[in-house]
């Protein structure tokens, strides 16, 4: 069987991990990882079937594996607790997990479109795929699809009650997981059985490389799925997965900051929001009306109402990750606000180092057109509070000035 995986780092603390689960694939004395590009490699002198991974690493054809993939798997496997295979995108791994498990019945919650979509594909493939809620009943559903935290707008899922009702049809549970890398969630301690991630997003981390991850319990599904991964070509390049590798070394130092920022970037709006109605014992000021009388409320898990049972604290003991929602009172205010963001940049995606700030509207006519996802990045909470106030000043300006011409 082979193994990628460095057991010696499986009790290390996630920074650690982050940084040295693949120096055992190091074949060179390279500190920094090189840049390989070949597609192909030599024979080796005693078995073109020798062992591809390991120490003695010896590749015949890229499709196959590379030693800047299995370095990447290497790492991932570790952080994520699991076996991971590397895909070229996100998506890419999504439609791996449906090829691996098969499904017939398929329970599906709140979930990024491009899933949704990867799933009318394989329903094109397969006639007489189901398609349920992940709420509805689980009689005869054989996989659970459900994401954690939830898009566009930070929220959490208890896993371990999806788990329980999936498992108990007789179903596994994949979650999604994108918006919670480790060590922000783990989501195998709570049941998952399969644990899918964009790493185009956190893992990735700078907004410059496309790739996707599938991450199983156990070495035999890994197996399977590098084995579909070859056949099929969903394969990440080298040079992505440099870049991942190499990316992958900050990520617990980047999500947990992004997360805490994110945290009390939350705060400070839901208490703009607040300070601007007036209640029994609070008459706003003008500066309170005019910063926050635009914003109609702030989503994030930070701000959950979190019925017991679920365990909030232990599905998520480093935070809650760093993307929240803003709705505003009108679209208009939405994008106006989008647009005078400075160090936010008016983009798609998430899990950048650079604050981001997006229209789902425009991508997803299901998200309501009054509402911003913010990815949080590594500038300064003070900075980013600045930006949001001046953006805020901004917007009540541009209200005063429309409603004098009228
Ligand atoms: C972006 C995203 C995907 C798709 O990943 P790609 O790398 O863009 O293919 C899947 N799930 C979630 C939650 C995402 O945010």
């Amino acid at each position: 069987m082979v193994e990628i995986k460095n057991p010696l780092y499986d009790t290390a603390a996630p920074s650690t991990q982050a940084l040295h689960a693949a120096d055992h694939l190091q074949v060179t004395p390279d500190v920094a990882a090189p840049i390989t590009v070949s597609t192909i490699y030599e024979y080796s002198s005693a078995s073109v079937t020798a062992n591809n991974y390991g120490p003695d690493q010896r590749y015949v054809y890229a499709r196959e594996g590379t030693a800047t993939t299995t370095k990447a798997e290497a790492a991932l496997s570790t952080l994520t607790e699991g076996h991971a295979v590397l895909y070229g995108s996100g998506l890419t791994a999504s439609l791996a997990v449906l090829v691996e498990l098969k499904p017939k019945k398929i329970a599906i919650g709140h979930a990024y479109f491009g899933v949704k979509k990867v799933i009318e594909q394989y329903q094109g493939l397969v006639p007489g795929v189901q398609v349920v809620g992940a709420e509805c009943d689980y009689a005869g559903v054989d996989l659970v699809w459900i994401e954690s935290p939830i898009n566009p707008t930070g929220e959490v899922l208890d896993i371990e009650k999806y788990a329980l009702r999936a498992h108990a049809a007789g179903a596994k549970l994949v979650v999604d997981a994108t918006f919670a890398p480790p060590p922000i969630s783990y989501p195998f301690r709570q049941g998952a059985d399969i644990v899918v991630h964009s790493a185009t997003k956190y893992m990735g981390g700078h907004s410059d490389l496309l790739a996707g991850v599938v991450v199983a319990k156990d070495t035999k599904t890994a197996e399977s799925l590098r084995y579909a991964r070859y056949i099929l070509g969903l394969n990440a390049g080298n040079l992505e997965a440099w870049l991942l590798l190499r990316s992958l070394k900050t990520l617990p130092v980047r999500i947990t900051q992004q997360s805490a920022t994110a945290k009390r970037i939350v705060a400070l709006l839901e208490s703009h929001r607040r300070l601007a109605v007036h209640t029994a014992c609070h008459t706003p000021s003008a500066e309170q009306t005019s910063v926050g009388k635009a914003i109609h409320g702030v989503q994030h898990a930070s701000l959950q109402q979190i019925c017991p049972p679920f365990d909030v604290a232990r599905q998520h003991p480093h935070g809650f990750g760093a993307v929240f929602a803003v709705n505003f009172r009108s679209k208009e205010q939405a994008l106006f606000v989008a647009r005078h963001l400075k160090l936010h940049a008016f983009a798609t995606s998430l899990g950048g180092v650079e604050s981001l700030v997006d229209w789902r509207h425009g991508w997803d006519v299901t998200a309501e057109p009054t509402l911003l996802r913010v990815s949080v990045g590594l500038e300064s909470y003070e900075d980013l509070a600045a930006d949001w106030k001046q953006a805020l000043l901004a917007l009540d300006d541009h209200e005063r000035k429309q409603a004098a011409k009228l």
